[in-house]
């Protein structure tokens, strides 16, 4: 049988960069071997439920070019593929475990249970204390009396769980692809609740009856879901159903590496962690960063190819797919570098045509669009593509072809000579042959040499007049596009600081 593995997301909040890293590492593996990619949302913690979730998740996904191949909007054989729509099957599966007597019914009130956690802070509900307690297995209890129910019908007052009657005795052995065998010690384990008070089903049991009815033949999610696959195992078991393989992917640390990165990230630090907007958020579209490098940069957090080297960093989705293995996968935490994630999607904006980036990012270019006809607006493009890291920063290389520049008086004093007077005077006059660029080049050239002022002098004058500052693209293909009135703005503004900086 192709493989079969799931995203399953809890609609809680945005999707961040560990789910999108959950979510391309199964997209990998269902395209490298020919399997089948799910979307599943997972929304039975009607606490912790955003409307706008589930949206951001889908968008996200489709704007990065890993989409499934079966969700709740697409559908699929084994729909629905929202567990709020199936809260019937749920039902259903609980009822067979009480009727197997794989699970019972505890009425414990919520204070009941923390004064018993406060006493105790080491606390579980399981097997050595269930019989004191108040459920239906309790010989003393009043619940006894549905010791043998064999549906949640039968039970006549409200308030109450299922849990699971986990009744392993030895340690047992499960396996995680990437880690191998791990051995479980049974005084760990827990009668998990398996339905709540208010008649949803939890997480553990809600995504195994999904991961089995939905024929999930890989279960590929973050690290942080380990710890519960003895209790799956024992879910598995109590169903008398064969497991998926599962493999879970190392976490994914902030830069200060002090925690997994999450949500908070975001409002705290400022870092840009979600694909797109989320709230006030902006994402990393927003900011102007290409799905494709975003995709790159996440393939390779936790994730190498055979035979990685510098050269081979920068990829495309179709060319990793081939590579992709889980042996490449790496145990370690991996830490997001967003200088690196930078660095990537540069890499792939200087790969990319003018006409490509304007696609792209034509947000950033508004002004240039109102200053500029669009044949010029692109080879203004070509000048200062390779300046440019995110989309972002074409905001700033084009401002100087937009606008008169304020001047950096630091860099403005270190430029100044005596000849800076000069300099000024015979640009502005020259400036009205302008239009005959490689002659007013040639010119400008002559005239200098027969002033005997030295080239770098003379170039660095004209350079903070026009740009403000000593960087930036090629100064005389700057002179081509700014307008001459402008360049005499920049000019006259220029004389006006002379005072400041001699
Ligand atoms: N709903 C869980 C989450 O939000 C999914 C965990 C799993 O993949 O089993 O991460």
């Amino acid at each position: 049988m192709k493989p079969r593995v799931r995203f399953a997301p809890s609609p809680t909040g945005p999707l961040h960069l560990g789910g999108i890293r959950t979510a391309l590492f199964n997209y990998l593996f269902a395209q490298s071997t020919g399997g089948t990619f799910v979307l599943r949302i997972e929304d039975t913690d009607r606490s912790r439920y955003h409307p706008e979730s589930e949206k951001h998740i889908v968008d996200s996904l489709n704007w990065l070019g890993i989409p499934p191949d079966e969700s709740p909007t697409i559908g699929g054989p084994y729909g629905p593929y929202r567990q709020s729509q199936r809260l019937d099957i749920y039902k259903k599966h609980i009822d067979v475990l009480l009727k197997d007597k794989k699970a019972y019914v505890a009425f414990d009130t919520s204070e009941e249970l923390k004064q018993l956690r406060d006493k105790d802070k080491s606390f579980l509900y399981n097997q050595s204390n269930r019989k004191e307690l108040a459920n239906s297995l309790n010989p003393q209890s009043i619940y006894h009396k549905y010791q043998n129910i064999r549906s949640i019908d039968d039970v006549d007052v409200e308030n109450f769980v299922v849990r699971l009657k986990v009744n392993q005795s030895r340690p047992f052995e499960v396996v995680d692809e990437l880690r191998g065998i791990i051995t479980v010690e049974t005084q760990t384990l827990e009668d998990k609740v398996l339905l709540k008070r208010d008649g949803w089903p939890t997480y553990h049991l809600a995504d195994i009856v999904d991961d089995y009815l939905m024929k999930t033949t890989h279960v590929v999610r973050g690290e942080e879901w380990l710890p519960s696959l003895p209790i799956h195992h024992v879910i598995y078991d109590a169903f008398g159903w064969k497991a998926p393989q599962f493999l879970h992917l190392p976490l994914l640390l902030r830069p200060d590496k002090k925690g997994k990165i999450s949500k908070r990230d975001a409002i705290l630090n400022g870092y840009p962690i979600f694909a797109l907007q989320w709230e006030e958020f902006a994402g990393l579209k927003e900011r102007g960063y290409l799905p494709h490098a975003i995709i790159n940069y996440l393939a390779l957090l936790g994730w190498s190819p055979p035979n990685l080297s510098k050269r081979n960093e920068i990829f495309l989705m179709d060319q990793t797919i081939p590579d992709f293995t889980i042996d490449g996968l790496q145990k370690n935490p991996a830490v997001v570098d967003f200088d690196k994630l930078k660095w990537t999607n540069h890499q792939h904006v200087s790969g990319l045509s003018p006409s490509e980036i304007l696609n792209h990012f034509d947000s950033f270019l508004t002004e240039l669009y109102q200053t500029y006809p669009p044949s010029d607006v692109e080879n203004i493009i070509s000048l200062i593509k390779n300046r440019i890291e995110i989309g972002a920063d074409l905001v700033r290389e084009t401002h100087v072809f937009i606008r008169e520049p304020q001047i950096n008086l630091n860099e403005a004093q270190k430029v100044y000579t005596e000849h800076w007077g000069a300099i000024l005077d015979y640009f502005q006059s020259a400036l009205d042959f302008k239009e005959n660029a490689s002659l007013f080049k040639k010119n400008i050239f002559k005239w200098a040499k027969s002033k005997n002022i030295p080239l770098r002098i003379m170039m660095q004058t004209l350079r903070i007049t026009i740009v403000g500052q000593l960087s930036g693209p090629d100064l005389f293909d700057i002179i081509n596009f700014v307008s001459r009135d402008s360049l005499i703005k920049r000019v006259q503004h220029t004389k006006s600081i002379t005072s400041k900086i001699n």
